[in-house]
């Protein structure tokens, strides 16, 4: 698959659309909608046929994929909905349902936010992981909101991201360390447009949520558990994702593929220097390292 062709400007010709809420999803249509109005254009929806959210980055290899083509009623726009999940769309995209890698992928706009460790569960941002996986850049977008959701303003906040960091990366502005593709989180606080109160760029806030499960009994007298848990508490100002939302801020979280611990990998060298040798294989020692 070629990469695609992108104008000087920065101007995206081709992207690709995706989401965990599924193919009818409002939020998916603000974002494919704001993306058309950009005039030169290509949008290429391929989403799954219901919600697929906290589906997380599972992929489907023990059955296979239906994939069906929408009419879209314009030559700028391809649909498909899929029974995989977003990381299925993702792979089946750039696999060969596009004619050419998109210049930029861009997940959303989900319906509730995805902060702090719930970008490990999250659809919208595996499927964005996803396309980084595949060399592309690409943008997961959530307003932290699950009733009265306003997507337009986050959906035309996502297009001029997605403009400006296509462009800042053409023109040597922003750096794609080790030429690895842009990933970005991006968290719209669930405040009218008018109220947003800025944007900050943030770490991700790992600090463990409170999970909790509700305990029934249902007719028969069997227990079930429901998964429930508690909202973050952003209560303290500092430069997380979770914090952001809470002050009202748009957060932009830059995400990286590489979970190797780097600090780790240097002491762990050391300790197990010696661990062949402790077993009486001696002569194996170091063999790993090239020693
Ligand atoms: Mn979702």
């Amino acid at each position: 698959m070629e990469d695609a062709p992108r104008g000087k400007s920065g101007e995206i010709r081709r992207v690709l659309v995706t989401n965990d809420d599924g193919v009818l999803a409002e939020g998916l249509w603000a974002l494919a909608g704001a993306f058309l109005k950009r005039g030169g254009t290509e949008v290429w929806v391929v989403a799954p046929d219901r919600e697929r959210s906290a589906s997380g980055h599972s992929i489907s290899i023990h059955h296979p994929i239906e994939v069906c083509e929408r009419p879209s009623g314009t030559p700028r726009l391809h649909v498909y909905a899929t029974s995989g999940t977003p990381a299925d769309c993702v792979k089946l995209a750039l696999s060969g349902l596009l004619p050419e890698k998109p210049a930029i992928t861009v997940s959303g706009i989900n319906r509730g936010p995805n902060l702090g460790q719930d970008v490990f569960y999250s659809g919208t941002v595996s499927a964005a992981l996803e396309a980084a996986l595949g060399g592309v850049d690409a943008i997961a977008v959530s307003v932290a909101a699950f009733e009265q959701v306003e997507y337009d303003f986050a959906a035309h906040f996502a297009v001029t991201v997605a403009e400006r960091v296509l462009r800042g990366a053409l023109n040597g502005e922003v750096r794609r360390p080790g030429g690895r593709p842009i990933l970005l989180n991006i968290n719209v606080p669930a405040v009218r447009p008018e109220d947003v109160a800025g944007v900050a760029i943030t770490r991700l806030e790992l600090t463990r949520p409170r999970d909790f499960f509700r305990k029934r009994q249902d007719p028969f007298g069997r227990c079930w558990y429901w998964m429930a848990g508690e909202a973050y508490q952003g209560d303290t100002v500092s430069d997380t994702d979770v914090s952001a939302v809470s002050r009202n801020l748009i957060s932009i979280t830059p995400l990286k593929l590489d979970l190797t611990d780097t600090e780790a990998f240097v002491e762990l060298s050391e300790v197990t220097r010696d661990l062949l040798g402790l077993l009486g294989y001696d002569h194996l020692r170091g063999a790993d390292t090239g020693e």
